[in-house]
């Protein structure tokens, strides 16, 4: 069923690979920060700040090669590509369009011959109105998600997740997680600052099983990029170590906190997160209190509802009491789990999801839905697996 929607009603885009010269191995200069670009302009002689404009020119210009770089003369260039310098953002090759306007991408990242790696792009809003008219032809949202991954696939095993069953292939460098980015809002036209875009780091992978990248990526985004950390969110499986380190980030670049709860018990989550056996739920809640909120923020726990195994009104319940007993102040993003290829689930049963809603937030507990997005496009959570039927 699955499958047939995915052939039918997806929109693919296939672009050429770039041939690979022989020779010198090429740098990146895409992935290094505002000190490392200084460093590559100071090692020729140039002032330290013709590293932020080749910043501005890579991160806000989005430039695709050095060639593009005009506030550089052209010496300087040509002599950064005779030392095998080059531009290298990560690049969409393949899309995928959802009947919702959800977008699937395949970003080649910036390691040659590696598997491409998925990104998600959900728009928002005022579905094609262009509201007083003066809006950019084709812009039809008012507001956006991009759904970053961090690894390509994931060693932590969830029983449910269809991410899992690729094991770990790699870590996603810096620049490759902050590229998919900028790669998206490259091919959306967005203007940062004047348009909404919220990051989710809950794509593919498991954050703080990648940490130094994924900070590194975090703060590329922030300083570079010009995104808010308070318009991002990390979701982690619970790896304790991780969620410890970045309670020691500064706010100005931490992002907010996700913890997939998934599960209202030691004994239920560690049979569909065996991760749990290492790390159970009191572990993780005791790491999560070392994060010094901010003002109103609220930790999210994502709870994917399987039918019959998590999604009972006791459940529920039981949840409720778990959250009460942390003492933190949460929020619960419910999930309807979306099925996978050889995954032994069952989606919760009709009513099921509204049911367990209403008694979370009959305890008091803030919660709200996530609706599926392009899942005939295998982009929903839980279904990135580089699916390439088109
Ligand atoms: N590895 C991180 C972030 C990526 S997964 C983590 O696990 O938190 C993002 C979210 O998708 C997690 O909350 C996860 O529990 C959820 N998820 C995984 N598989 C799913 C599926 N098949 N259906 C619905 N949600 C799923
Ligand atoms: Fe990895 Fe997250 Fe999937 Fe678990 S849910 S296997 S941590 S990507």
């Amino acid at each position: 069923m699955l499958s047939q929607a995915v052939s039918g009603k997806n929109l693919q885009i296939v672009q050429p690979g770039r041939a690979e010269p022989a020779g010198e191995p090429k740098k990146s200069l895409f992935g290094l920060d505002r000190a490392g670009l200084s460093a590559v302009m100071v090692e020729r002689g140039e002032p330290a700040w013709r590293g932020k404009q080749l910043a501005e020119a890579m991160y806000i210009q989005r430039v695709a090669s050095l060639s593009e770089i005009t506030t550089l003369a052209k010496s300087l260039r040509q002599q950064l590509e005779g030392d095998n310098w080059e531009v290298n953002c990560p690049r969409i090759v393949q899309a995928f369009r959802s009947v919702d306007g959800t977008e699937r991408y395949l970003v080649q990242g910036q390691v040659d011959d590696a598997q491409p790696v998925e990104t998600v792009w959900m728009p928002e809003g005022d579905e094609g109105e262009a509201g007083d008219g003066s809006e950019e032809e084709g812009k039809s949202w008012s507001r956006a998600t991009i759904c970053v991954s961090s690894q390509v696939g994931c060693a932590v095993n969830c029983q449910f997740c269809l991410t899992a069953k690729l094991g770990l292939q790699r870590n996603l460098t810096a620049g490759e997680i902050a590229g998919q980015v900028v790669a998206v809002l490259d091919r959306q036209a967005v203007e940062v600052g004047k348009e909404r875009v919220n990051l989710v780091f809950m794509g593919m992978g498991e954050p703080f099983l990648n940490y130094e990248n994924f900070m590194g990526a975090v703060r590329l985004l922030v300083e570079e990029v010009g995104i808010s950390p308070q318009r991002m969110t990390v979701s982690t499986s619970g790896i304790v170590p991780g969620i410890e380190r970045f309670a020691q980030e500064p706010p100005d670049v931490r992002p907010k906190l996700a913890i997939s709860l998934n599960a209202p018990n030691d004994e239920v989550r560690s049979e569909v997160m065996p991760i749990n056996r290492k790390w159970p739920i009191e572990a993780v809640m005791d790491a999560v209190r070392q994060v010094r909120l901010r003002p109103r923020e609220r930790v999210t726990f994502e709870y994917v509802l399987l039918g019959g195994v998590t999604d009972r009104p006791e459940h529920a319940r039981e949840v409720a009491r778990l959250l009460r007993r942390t003492g933190l102040p949460a929020k619960v993003n419910l999930i309807a789990w979306n099925p996978g290829p050889g995954i032994a689930f069952a989606m919760p049963q009709a009513g099921a999801v509204e049911n367990f809603r209403r008694v979370l937030s009959g305890e008091g507990v803030p919660t709200y839905l996530r609706r599926p997005r392009g899942r005939d496009i295998y982009a929903a959570c839980g279904q990135l697996k580089r699916t390439v039927e088109g």
